[in-house]
């Protein structure tokens, strides 16, 4: 059975716009909220997902390269974990009450 490139780009450009939307939002509050940051980080992940879902729908559209999706997923997941790392780190460090780097950063 083929692929629906065309219905896939098209879902993939609301996701795009959707969490784009989003995390734009969530964006100047990440600066001073661990929660924010969390929620947008969340909202960049979905946002990176929907663009590589977009990017290979429209290859697969001309070619068929069916490993390419499960590739970027991968560079994704790639990401997603090195950004959990760091808002892991200093979640943590506001848990054993250590010095917080921003004044409210717990809130
Ligand atoms: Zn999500």
């Amino acid at each position: 059975m083929p692929i629906a490139s065309t219905l896939v780009a098209a879902l993939a450009l609301v996701g795009i716009i959707g969490n784009g939307i989003s995390a734009w939002l969530l964006h100047k509050d990440s600066e001073k909220s661990l929660n924010a940051r969390g929620a947008f980080l969340h909202m960049v992940g979905d946002l990176l997902t929907s663009v590589a879902v977009f990017i290979s729908a429209v290859i697969m559209y001309y070619v068929p390269i069916f490993w390419l999706d499960p590739l970027l997923s991968l560079g994704i997941v790639l990401y997603i974990t090195y950004s959990c790392f760091s808002l892991l780190k200093e979640a943590v460090h506001v848990l054993m009450r250590e010095q917080s780097p921003q004044p409210n950063w717990a809130f």
